[in-house]
């Protein structure tokens, strides 16, 4: 690292060179776009919000670097160039012997599980993402989140709230036995439990148990460069290692990984499988060109993988990791400082507000998460993303009677490169109108709801 600066203000580490205008809207305009789509935020128009927190998966900006590179995409069928330059690059990166190209995550982790699980295996995760669980699950397998306890905690401080429980870890494999666990997973960052880091002395450890019952362990490593940045920061030994040196050490510990570029691989799309054995990895291309592509493609144009190429040695940049994890905390102390309850310490790519602390007057079958999530779009035209009753409540199907979720959460995810710190002054300015006014935001109802995900499409109106 270049001598460390003794100014305070972390600056964005680039320059705009290219810019999408975005449009104020009124509040009346905005109050019509709600009704319009009946306070469902997945269904505004994104010309009419202003500061777009969804998520930050595959909403980043590339650099003239990616564009440049795009120019140099190699559209061959088979053998590109362009996947020459991603393979070298993965490996050199990740240190996997095997790559191979897909659509997204998601893509990765359908091949992954069809080839080593099978019906009534057991897959342990510090915390499946959505899609991860979701893909287990398909294979008629169990998905288990083993988190330590302070990663369910929303105010506890830990360093790593990422971190595996391998009491537990050991207990389930002595329970199951390690014939039924085809594989460990650890997500780094752990994305639904806060973009949480996960230390290397807990990767390593894992590492070493698993070994004992010969267990492979992947990684879910969608935000591979903000862990490492989190323990270079953080875990101790680490301070002079290089990010890249970090990023080593961690996939050493694997036996292969899946990936979604569209987080820290700095692309709009594109994902990838690695593994260092030879006999997966073929049945996994054989499954690739049935769904995805031919494996020097696999469902991506060349230029894509052209983008991910430079954008995987970009993110490991330690100017832009700074940058990245100061918005964050930026936005997380403004938060904090107003008065907001939020998932501690700040993560690497989001922001969770508590809308049941902060909202204690709505009941949580009236959705304090989508009631806050609401009003922030009404009052700034900012868009976030309730996780909580909307998204994780279940609803028996017989006698209609509805269990919340386990938390009520307000997601501001901040895609990365796109918005300067003005931005974030803007919404903490927003969010402090929200404060103030705060007892007088209504609940919600749902008046129409589809029977699974129901959080895309359901119809709301205020109580
Ligand atoms: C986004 C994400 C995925 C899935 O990747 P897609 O590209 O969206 O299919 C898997 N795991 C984690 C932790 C993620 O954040």
């Amino acid at each position: 690292m270049p001598d460390k600066p003794h100014f305070r203000t972390v600056i964005e580490p680039f320059i705009i060179k290219s810019v999408q205008p975005i449009r104020m809207t009124t509040t009346e305009e905005r109050e019509r776009f709600l009704q319009d789509a009946h306070y469902n935020l997945f269904k505004i128009e994104a010309q009419n919000v202003l500061i777009d927190l969804l998520t930050d998966s595959g909403t980043g900006a590339m650099s003239s670097e990616q564009w440049a590179a795009i120019m140099r995409g190699d559209e061959s069928y088979a053998g590109s160039l362009s996947y020459q330059r991603f393979e070298s690059t993965v490996k050199d990166i990740f240190g996997f012997t095997h790559v191979i190209p897909t659509h997204q995550g998601r893509a990765a982790e359908r091949i992954l599980f069809t080839v080593m699980c099978k019906e009534g295996n057991v897959v342990p995760n510090n915390t499946h993402f959505d899609t991860t669980r979701a893909n287990v699950e398909y294979r008629g397998a169990q998905a288990i989140d083993l988190v330590i306890d302070e990663g369910r905690d929303p105010a506890s401080r830990h360093p790593f709230k990422g971190n595996m429980n391998l009491e537990k870890l050991e207990k389930l494999i002595n329970n199951v036995g390690a014939k039924k666990i085809p594989l460990c997973m650890i997500t780094i960052t752990n994305n639904s439990g806060g973009g949480q880091p996960v230390a290397m002395e807990n990767i390593k450890a894992v590492r070493k148990l698993l070994n004992k019952y010969g267990i492979p362990l992947y990684f879910d490593a969608c935000r591979f460069a903000e862990n490492a940045f989190f323990i270079k920061l953080r875990e101790k030994g680490y301070e002079n290692i290089s990010v890249p040196e970090i990023v080593k050490e961690m996939f050493s510990y694997g036996d292969g990984c899946t990936m979604s570029a569209k987080k820290d691989g700095l692309a709009n799309i594109g994902g990838f499988l690695c593994t260092n054995e030879g006999d997966l990895a073929q049945q996994e291309k054989n499954l690739l060109i049935l769904t995805e592509g031919f494996p020097t493609y696999g469902g991506l144009a060349g230029r894509d993988l052209e983008a991910i190429a430079v954008g995987l040695r970009e993110v490991l940049d330690e100017d832009y990791l700074l940058y990245r994890i100061s918005e964050a905390k930026y936005l997380g102390e403004g938060l904090t400082d107003i008065g907001y309850p939020i998932v501690q310490p700040p993560g690497g790519h989001a922001i969770y507000i508590d809308a049941k602390a902060l909202l204690p007057h709505i009941p949580q079958l009236q959705y304090p998460g989508q009631a806050l999530s609401v009003e922030l779009y009404r009052r700034g035209g900012i868009r976030t993303v309730e996780i909580g009753s909307v998204m994780f409540g279940k609803v028996d199907q017989k006698t209609r009677v509805e269990t919340p979720g386990a938390m009520e959460l307000v997601r501001l995810a901040l895609p990365r490169r796109v918005h300067t710190q003005s931005h974030v002054d803007y919404v903490l300015e927003v969010a402090k109108e929200v404060y103030a006014n705060r007892e007088s935001i209504p609940g919600y109802r749902i008046t129409e709801q589809p029977p699974f995900l129901r959080h895309f499409m359901a119809k709301f109106e205020p109580v």
